[in-house]
């Protein structure tokens, strides 16, 4: 089966009794015991069919052995975490994270005992460099916001490999449509479903997907970190996967266009985006990214009033945190995901007051260049 078909079918089952052909909604946390499937079905368990709909449809366009969805990406990410790791060992963490990854590495891990270092570079030998005789995963997430930077992905899933070290990868950015890490030797696969998984910006959820013995492991400590998905918001995440591939292939499309237009206007000082040649990681994005993916960062020419100016002369794209919906977005990452760090310290990493992140949405191309074109000239 290939990725619409997956997409629309797999996981999602009918209601054979009512004859609706869509996933029924299971919205009870009380369930007959003993049940007629054998299993104990509690919601915090995960095993209400309609929490297993969406979990089936992400582990199958990972090409993973199994998945489970939680109440965020988050949860999804600390319980995968918290799995695997014991006090008194270390894991190796990329330090271009996720804000809130970020800070459960740097504020709850010591908490429990475990070590982590992190690596501010992009390249495997940095974190190859970093690997001690208790290192016991590595963590990565590429692309990167909001710069788009890339990690080699089959460099570092051979590297821990090789050592028996687990690696998992953060693949919000890219989804499964444009980039498969386990296919790349990666162990495990974690997910903001809150992007572009649900892709409508509506609820928030999370994923993780690995092969049938890990996933049962991390069931575990999620039955007592107790981070599952609501029945409602799995129906929607569910319909919303249905469509992902359609959506990922025109963010894409629309992304690259977006980003060729504003390469060359007049009012840009530089482009971020992986599809284009002057990107340091287009090769890598080549090799393994099978698309470019919906983000595009770029700094403005001028200053802060500047830029503000542009943001709030648009008309279609809207200035909001968040990512990866039908709709465009735009927000400064150095009011955002970068409020944290010092003004050098965010300027080290290449973020300015003019650096401005757009997650590309599904309208005609057309009009998101005019609105941008619009917004420029009176600013
Ligand atoms: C948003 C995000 C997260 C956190 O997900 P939530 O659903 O907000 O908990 C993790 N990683 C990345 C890359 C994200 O963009």
């Amino acid at each position: 089966m290939k990725e619409n078909t997956t997409a629309v079918h797999v996981g999602s089952f009918p209601s054979y009794e009512e004859g609706g052909i869509n996933t029924p909604i299971y919205a009870s946390s009380a369930h007959f015991f003993p049940h007629p499937s054998g299993e104990v079905r509690y919601p915090r368990l995960m095993n209400i069919p309609t929490q297993s709909a969406p979990a089936e449809k992400i582990a199958r366009l990972e090409n993973a052995g199994a998945g489970m969805v939680f109440s965020s990406g988050m949860a999804a990410i600390t319980t995968t975490v918290l799995a695997f790791v014991q006090k008194g060992e270390h894991c190796i963490f990329q330090s271009n994270i996720y804000g809130g990854s970020f800070e459960f590495v740097t504020k709850e891990l010591p908490r429990c005992g475990i070590e982590a270092s992190l690596v501010g570079s992009y390249a495997t030998e940095e974190f190859v460099n970093k690997i001690k005789q208790n290192t016991r995963l590595v963590y990565i997430e590429s692309p990167s916001n909001p710069l788009l930077r890339l990690v080699d992905i089959q460099e570092i899933a051979n590297e821990c490999r090789e050592r028996g070290i687990i690696s998992i990868i953060d693949n919000t950015f890219a989804t499964p449509i444009n980039q498969k890490p386990l296919d790349m030797g990666i162990d495990m696969v974690v997910h903001s479903g809150t992007k572009y998984l649900n892709g409508h910006s509506d609820i928030a959820c999370g994923a993780v997907v690995s092969d049938q013995e890990k996933i049962s492991r991390i069931k575990k400590t999620a039955y007592n970190l107790g981070g599952s998905l609501d029945v409602f918001s799995s129906f929607l995440l569910d319909r919303g996967l249905k469509t992902l591939p359609l959506r990922v292939h025109k963010q894409n499309e629309n992304a690259s266009k977006i980003a060729r237009y504003l390469e060359q206007a007049d009012w840009i000082e530089k482009v971020y985006y992986p599809g284009l040649a002057g990107h340091p990681d287009h090769s890598l994005a080549g090799k393994q990214m099978k698309g470019f993916g919906g983000i595009v960062t770029f700094d403005m020419k001028g200053s802060l009033p500047t830029a503000r100016k542009f943001t709030q002369s648009l008309n279609i794209i809207k200035n909001a945190i968040s990512l990866g919906g039908v709709e465009s977005t735009l927000c400064f990452p150095f009011e955002t995901s970068h409020v944290e760090l010092s003004k050098q310290e965010r300027e080290a990493s290449g973020i300015y007051e003019t650096t401005v992140r757009v997650s590309v949405g599904i309208e005609d191309p057309e009009d998101l260049i005019e609105d941008m074109e619009n917004a420029a000239g009176s600013s």
